[in-house]
């Protein structure tokens, strides 16, 4: 999911939605923005649909939505959870307020919190587990601030969170900053969002990302930094890095277009391949071809062209139309890859199956031979914190070798990037355990307690 928050500027909707559509690639599913005029009286006035931002918010929907404070969300979850009842921010009327929740993110103990309180009387209205952050402050006999403070201390898991009332804005990122969060400057104001590209086409300057375990408040003082949680082992999702937020985009001061790039050139040095041409999957392999043909002198070519106008919502063809050939999303470009020997660069292999077709779509375009090289090591481990990962199962790598992954996928060879190749590309603090980032879908290092047994379902 992507989320984003606007304080003390005017117009905070029209500037959400164009964070928000900054923000799309993160989730296409439903959209939301809900808005108060911290000077008056907060009243809130807030809009949510399913579907991307475009078709969510029309002109006159925006004109509804006064006010110099906002928060959005653009949601993505596992196919069985994507309703409006469940579309971001979440809306709550409570004894002290109004309340509205967006995150992005997981918390892994959701499942059993929302137990305790239920048998405590509470009565959910959704199956996001968001909802359970709103009820626990709701509960407290402390203000707002101390409430969300004891809420997000009883909360595990990868969030990050903007919570607004009629008169403050609340921004908080887990205690391990699994997922990213920037903060930025626009005017007298203040403006955050899950990437920095959504910071840019506001003309927000970036000021720094939010810090794991922080929590910034935002009232009629101006802002307050203060903190829910030490600062513990930082451990921001590698997969953000590797294939999830947008290449212009900078994590923790690194850009991600530079470092796929850097993923390709350490691809090449850990697996040189002779051949003619080297192609990404677009959009997110892109910048690591690129880096995969600078490393090794190998001509860098548009193999395969990316139907930009398929999105996750988009219908599927029928089994019949697939039978006969009907390619929504990719397509290879025969005159570029026909008799060639293809290396094709994909930034994970997660069940297999896209693999499987990129491959026999790229011989079926008379490629002589296809080598598969992944800018991640084998994804075997399901993720907990809002990354939507199938069950360990479903992982392809999770049951099979190398070799086995191979010949599921038939490839005439695949390699997949170390370890240490994915860090040091990534580059960040050398004095952190794996430099600052998350990597238990590879190493099953899971930098909070999860629940193996729980339905790990995605709210974001
Ligand atoms: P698969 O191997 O499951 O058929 O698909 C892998 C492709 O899905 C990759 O090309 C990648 O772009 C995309 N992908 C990467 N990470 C994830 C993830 O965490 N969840 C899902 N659903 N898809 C992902
Ligand atoms: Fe990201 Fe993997 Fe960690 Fe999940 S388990 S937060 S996908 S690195
Ligand atoms: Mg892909």
């Amino acid at each position: 999911c992507g989320v984003y928050g606007v304080w003390n500027v005017p117009n905070a909707a029209s500037l959400s939605y164009y964070g928000l559509h900054a923000l799309q690639h993160r989730g296409e599913e439903s959209a939301g923005i809900c808005t108060a005029d911290s000077t008056q009286d907060g009243k809130f006035n807030y809009h949510r649909g399913m579907g991307l931002v475009k078709e969510v918010f029309t002109q006159d929907v925006l004109e509804t939505l006064e006010g110099n404070a906002a928060i959005g969300h653009v949601r993505y979850s596992t196919a069985g959870e994507s309703k409006l009842a469940n579309a971001q921010p979440l809306i709550f009327k409570y004894r002290k307020g109004d309340l509205a929740v967006a995150t992005n993110g997981n918390i892994v103990n959701a499942p059993s919190i929302r137990e305790e309180l239920e048998n405590l009387g509470s009565i959910f209205q959704t199956s996001s587990d968001t909802e359970v952050i709103a009820h626990l402050i709701a509960r407290s006999s402390k203000d707002f601030v101390g409430a969300a403070k004891d809420a997000l201390q009883r909360i595990i898991g990868g969030f990050a969170f903007l919570i607004m009332t009629n008169n403050k804005l609340i921004v908080a990122s887990d205690p391990h900053g699994l997922r990213p969060l920037v903060m930025g400057r626009l005017g007298d104001g203040y403006v955050f969002a899950s990437e920095s590209c959504a910071l840019e086409t506001v003309g927000a300057e970036y000021e720094r990302d939010v810090q794991p375990g922080e929590l910034i408040v935002l009232d009629e003082n101006g802002m307050t930094v203060d903190r829910f949680a030490p600062l513990e082992r930082r451990a921001t999702c590698a997969m953000e890095y590797i294939y999830f937020a947008r290449p212009d985009s900078d994590i923790n001061g690194i850009n991600l277009h530079s470092s796929r790039k850097r993923m390709g050139q350490k691809l090449a040095v850990e697996a040189f391949v002779d051949a003619d041409i080297v192609t990404g999957v677009p959009d997110s392999s892109i910048s690591a071809a690129i880096g995969y043909a600078e490393q090794t002198g190998i001509p860098y070519e548009l193999g395969l062209i990316k139907n930009k106008y398929t999105g996750r919502t988009f219908i599927q063809p029928s089994q019949e139309l697939r039978e006969k050939g009907v390619k929504m999303k990719l397509s290879a470009v025969r005159k570029v890859v026909e008799g060639k020997r293809v290396v094709m660069i994909d930034d994970s292999i997660v069940r297999g199956t896209t693999s499987l077709r990129i491959v026999n779509m790229l011989r079926e375009a008379g490629a002589t031979e296809v080598h598969v090289r992944i800018t991640s090591p084998p994804f075997a481990n399901p993720c907990y914190y809002g990354i939507d990962t199938p069950d360990r199962r479903e992982l392809i790598a999770s049951s099979k070798t190398v070799e086995e992954i191979r010949q599921a996928i038939n490839a005439d060879s695949l390699y997949f990037l170390s370890h240490e190749g994915l860090i040091d590309a990534v580059g960040g603090n050398e004095g952190a355990k794996n430099r600052g980032m998350c990597l238990a879908c590879f190493d099953n290092d899971y930098p909070t307690p999860v629940d193996f047994s729980s339905d790990k379902s995605c709210s974001c």
